[in-house]
């Protein structure tokens, strides 16, 4: 079969998922091929034929070539203000190679003034008309070869983002019209959440031939005959990825030690609101299962990709060391208390954590089931700074259990730990449509369409959106002037390149 990841998402690393599906289908002897068609439709439209309209676009046409090979060599992230021009200016090319009146393409979104990405008739609407498309170019001019090459029946979608879902219901238009007699089947975290939604009905059922909800390895089996199979996690297969195409500098490779969040508690989470069953490995196998990534494709980084890695997982990484550094999200453990176990995971390659701090108010977070206590925080935050690890803290505004005089305490707490925090990632709430909390909220649709997964509510506290926002612009941002700038589109995904690479001078 063939399986294809849509754009638009990031494109500096392959995509998991369909890594993943592979590794499952090739160990049962069941042919498959992936074509990444985000990084090779951005780059397609990137190195299209475009016409400058200002003297911006000008300067970054005649460089084309030097930014994109800049991006991906590590001298770039020595500096972030040389680092932000490229990007900038790539992104302008990437913007006007379409119609930018009606499309708003960028390194990391995609929008339609047209269509909704969250309104299932749009989507539909997206694979008739997939002519108008930004992407029916390339589908013709690079997917279609490859799929007549291939002469498969079945073709995978993986539909993960928001980002991806009106060019991926393009992509299965186009497909149904012209390749006749194949069949489409959809998987991915987008279309698992809207499968999750008590209310859904099957919207697609005349386009795509089969949906699959959660994860796509053992239902896939099943459809080409492999019944019961009981295996869960597979190291994934990177074998489709090319050198020197994604916009990083080095070979990154995302890896999985877990299925779902070992905690699961926090009541802000949709990965609760939809209660993906946890699943996990011995971190001894998971260790195994990653040498052999290390071994197979000599990754320069591996981007640990769990919702949050475990603490066992933890402590078997930093007993190692690998040909690769590394990066993910991870919880405020008790094991950070230690700084000689900051230390030694900084010498297994740890360049960056990812944090999720979520609020500096204790009681926010004793509300929100957060298992967080500050008092550890600022222990950990030190002892990563000192270790040479990188912190990406990740704060969240406006939930129901938070007022203003709680978000000037996250402030404070900020301030008074800057010194150990690297970059700060500032949400603000939305509120997961199907959460155990919509049921005691004053509620309101959030956006128009049936698809939509998050709702308005009126803030018990009257600590609305408006009011977190202008808090967050007028006094949290100016305030906390210390904090580095996230790498513009790319964010934690680029991140950590800049422990190895910058230049403080
Ligand atoms: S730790 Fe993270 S993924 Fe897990 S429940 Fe909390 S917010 Fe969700």
């Amino acid at each position: 079969m063939l399986l294809i990841f849509p754009p638009v998402a990031k494109p500096c690393e392959p995509p998991a998922g369909v890594a993943l599906l592979s590794a499952a289908l090739k160990e049962q002897e069941i042919d498959c091929k992936i074509i990444d068609a985000n990084v090779e439709g951005l780059l397609y439209l990137i190195n299209s034929d475009i016409i400058p309209v200002d003297s911006w676009s000008q300067r970054a046409l005649k460089h084309r070539e030097s930014i994109l090979s800049d991006l991906k060599n590590s001298t770039v992230y020595k500096n972030m203000d040389r680092y932000h021009q490229r990007v900038y200016d790539l992104n302008k090319l990437l913007s006007i190679s379409v119609d930018n009146k009606r499309f708003r393409i960028t390194l990391s979104d995609y929008s339609d003034s047209k269509l909704s990405s969250v309104n299932s008739k749009d989507l539909l609407k997206s694979a008739k008309e997939y002519k108008e498309n930004p992407f029916y170019n390339y589908f013709e001019d690079k997917l279609r070869n490859q799929i007549e090459e291939l002469n498969t029946e079945f073709i995978g979608i993986s539909l993960c983002y928001l980002n991806q879902a009106l060019v991926s219901f393009a992509l299965a238009g186009w497909i149904k019209d012209n390749f006749k007699g194949k069949k489409i089947i959809m998987g991915g975290g987008l279309i698992s959440s809207w499968m999750s939604r008590p209310d859904y009905s099957d919207p697609f059922k005349d386009l795509i031939d089969i949906t699959i909800k959660g994860e796509g390895e053992q239902p896939l089996l099943e459809f080409f005959g492999k019944k019961n199979i009981e295996k869960r996690h597979f190291i994934p297969d990177y074998e489709f990825v090319k050198d020197d195409v994604y916009l990083a500098p080095g070979k990154i490779l995302p890896f999985r030690g877990s299925i779902g969040c070992y905690w699961s508690k926090c009541r802000f989470c949709p990965e609760k609101a939809e209660t993906r069953p946890y699943s996990s490995q011995r971190a001894s196998k998971v260790l195994d299962d990653l040498k052999v990534i290390d071994r197979k494709y000599k990754p320069d980084y591996v981007h640990l990709i769990d919702n949050a890695v475990t603490p066992a997982f933890l402590k078997a990484l930093s007993m190692n060391t690998f040909g690769f550094k590394w990066y993910g999200f991870v919880r405020f453990e008790k094991e950070f208390l230690d700084q000689d176990f900051c230390h030694n995971l900084k010498k297994s390659g740890c360049e960056m954590l990812k944090l999720g701090l979520e609020s500096g108010d204790q009681g926010v977070l004793d509300q929100m089931k957060k298992g967080t206590d500050l008092k550890r925080v600022s222990i950990i935050l030190k002892n990563l700074h000192h270790a040479g690890i990188l912190t990406f803290v990740y704060l969240l505004f406006g939930t129901s259990f938070e007022d203003s005089r709680a978000a000037v305490k996250t402030l404070d707490y900020v301030k008074s730990h800057e010194k150990y925090i690297d970059y700060l990632n500032l949400a603000v709430f939305n509120l997961p449509k199907f959460s155990e909390d919509a049921n005691s909220l004053d509620t309101s649709e959030f956006y128009h369409g049936d698809l939509s997964l998050y709702l308005n509510f009126n803030h018990p506290m009257g600590w609305d959106r408006r009011q977190v926002k202008q808090f967050l612009d007028k006094t949290f941002k100016k305030q906390v002037s210390h904090i580095r700038k996230n790498p513009a589109f790319f964010s934690s995904n680029h991140a950590a390149f800049f422990n190895t690479f910058e230049d403080k001078s």
